[in-house]
Formats: C-alpha cells, sequence, structure tokens
C-alpha cells in the first residue's frame, strides 16, 4: 500500500481510504460487530485511512475494528458533523471522541460545504474546530464538498487542512461546474497546501461496470492524496486493496448494484426532495420518486433527513 502526506496536515495516510458510509444504516446496514471486521481486515491489510460522518453512524463499528490492534502506523480518522453553531460543533466533538473511542480526533471536517457563503455560516462551528486543533484534540481541519464553489473556498481559507471534494471520471454528482472545473478547483486547493481526499470515485455505484477505469482515472491524478471507497464486505476489501497495490489480473469487487427503496408509507413531506444534494428526487402524487435516478450518488442523506424512515439505499 502506498502512504501519502494528506497536504500540509502532514498527516501519512493510505493512497486507499475506507469509505464507512456503505457499512452503516444509510446503507447495507451491517450490525456494529459485522462492520468491525470489514473494517479490521482493511486496517490488518494496511489501510490506515477512514472516512466516516456523524450522519452515517459508524463510530461504533470504527471503535470496535481498532481495539487492541497493533498496527505500524497510527489510525487516520476523518469525521464530519453538520454543526454550525459553538454548541453544537462542541457536542460533535465529544460524541466523536466517546464514540469512536478517541481522545484526540484525527482530521475534522463541516460536512457537505457549498461556498463560501456555507462556510460563513458555520462560523462558530469552525472556531470550535480551530481551538480545537490548538489544543491538540483534532489534528487537522477541513470540510467536505460535492460543489467545485465549495473547494475554491476551502482552499482560499488558511484555517482549512483537508478537503474531500466528491471528482469522478464522468464528473457525476459533481455541483455548481464541470468535472474540468472541479479538477482546476482541486488544483488550486493542492497548490494552497491542502490535503485532498476524493469521494464517490464510483459515482456512488454508477461506475461500477467501468470500475477499474474510474479508479485509475483517479490513481492517476497526483493531486488527489487518498480516495475514498466504500466497502461493506472482506471480499471488497481484499479486491481494492490489491488493486490500490498494482494488481490488474483480478476481477472485479463483489459489489451488488445499489438502488433507491421508497416505501409505500412515504407521506410526501420533501423532506427527502430537500436534502438531496443532485436533485435527484420528486414528489408525484404525494409520495417521493427517484425522478433522475442518473442524478442519485447513493449518498443516503435523503434517508438521514425521512421523518419516516420510508427511503433508503439498499
Ligand atoms: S422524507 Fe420520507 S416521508 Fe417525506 S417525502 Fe421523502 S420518503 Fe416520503
Ligand atoms: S436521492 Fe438520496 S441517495 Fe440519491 S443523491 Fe439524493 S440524497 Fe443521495
Amino acid at each position: 500500500m502506498e502512504y501519502i502526506r494528506l497536504g500540509r496536515s502532514g498527516l501519512e495516510v493510505s493512497k486507499l481510504c475506507f469509505g464507512a458510509l456503505t457499512i452503516g444504516p444509510l446503507q447495507r446496514g451491517l450490525s456494529a460487530k459485522e462492520g468491525s471486521l470489514v473494517i479490521r481486515r482493511a486496517l490488518e491489510l494496511g489501510v490506515n485511512f477512514i472516512d466516516t460522518a456523524e450522519l452515517y453512524q459508524t463510530y461504533e463499528p470504527i471503535r470496535l475494528a481498532m481495539q487492541d490492534l497493533q498496527l505500524p502506523r497510527p489510525v487516520i480518522v476523518a469525521t464530519k458533523s453538520y454543526a454550525y453553531t459553538r454548541d453544537g460543533m462542541l457536542k460533535s466533538l465529544e460524541d466523536a471522541q466517546k464514540g469512536l473511542g478517541l481522545d484526540v480526533i484525527p482530521v475534522f471536517l463541516l460536512h457537505e460545504q457549498e461556498s463560501s457563503h456555507t462556510l460563513r455560516g458555520h462560523w462558530p462551528a469552525l472556531e470550535v474546530l480551530w481551538e480545537a486543533k490548538k489544543e491538540g484534540i483534532v489534528q487537522a481541519v477541513g470540510i467536505s464538498t460535492h460543489h467545485v464553489q465549495g473547494v475554491l473556498a476551502g482552499a482560499e481559507l488558511e484555517g482549512i487542512d483537508v478537503i474531500s471534494p466528491l471528482i469522478n471520471k464522468t464528473g457525476i454528482g459533481i455541483q455548481g461546474g464541470s468535472r474540468e472545473e472541479m479538477l482546476a478547483a482541486i488544483s488550486f486547493a493542492n497548490a494552497k497546501g491542502k490535503g485532498i481526499y476524493a469521494m464517490k470515485p464510483l459515482g456512488g455505484g454508477h461506475l461500477l461496470a467501468s470500475w477499474s477505469e474510474a479508479l485509475d482515472y483517479l490513481l492517476d491524478n497526483k493531486e488527489v492524496h487518498s480516495i475514498a471507497v466504500g466497502m461493506k464486505s472482506i471480499e471488497e476489501v481484499e479486491s481494492n486493496i490489491s488493486y490500490f497495490e498494482g494488481r490488474r489480473d483480478m476481477a472485479s469487487p463483489s459489489e451488488i448494484s445499489r438502488r433507491l427503496h421508497i416505501d409505500d408509507w412515504c407521506i410526501g413531506c420533501a423532506s427527502c426532495v430537500n436534502a438531496c444534494p443532485n436533485g435527484a428526487l420528486e414528489i408525484q402524487d404525494g409520495m417521493a420518486v427517484v425522478a433522475h435516478p442518473e442524478q442519485c450518488v447513493f449518498c443516503g442523506y435523503c434517508g438521514a433527513s425521512c421523518p419516516e424512515f420510508a427511503i433508503k439505499v439498499i
């Protein structure tokens, strides 16, 4: 496994980052024990970078996976919160420390920033993260974003160490610009010393048919330091690690296509429509429908926003 410095954060991370959204209740819904075994296998095989978020509800399997494991390198966990107030971020920090069983959180990101305007709106939460970094409770502060303007705003802000942008071979899911504009923004952020780790390299599953080309597309881009790949089985972990270690004579990971399921008890409240960053959902005849399936990247945000638990990625 190749290890690389995550920009000026100084943290050294594996090229393959374990994307933990897939094991949690917003997607495959593995038990904490089952999920921990998948993550643990990745750690044993050399992955030392895990991407999660408060929203994903995967702190417990990550904590269990790291328990009593002796590894040659520290595990770098990156988590995210939607908190925008001081108290909200203090709570998010405390929950992450408790949930992950870590006194120090390696990377803490503001979840899903759209532009300099949303960053300004989250300023009290950012100040908490910067204070926590000074106190040694957080090692690096950053943002995740699907938006070109989000990357540019993060790049311009001195206190941002790490950016997790959405980027993939066909540009599916990128907001506010083209794939080329996103690449230019990543390049700009890289030049400013930001650590970059990509999300949605397989477009949330849409690029599975050409998964090796999709991974190569990002592996060939040296401005992307690490790539978060969602994994939910030991077979997928082993397959992805082999690929990242240079084996090219292998079958595709045993990935099962994902889809959105909407139960018939949906009340048409539109909370999911508003939560979807990609405009994939609409309300038709009083119920949510996936009106633009080609725009869905299976992020699971719609499921997290549903008061009736009526929509989820399966
Ligand atoms: S949030 Fe849930 S209940 Fe509301 S429209 Fe969406 S699926 Fe239906
Ligand atoms: S429909 Fe749901 S899973 Fe798909 S992109 Fe929108 S929020 Fe994400």
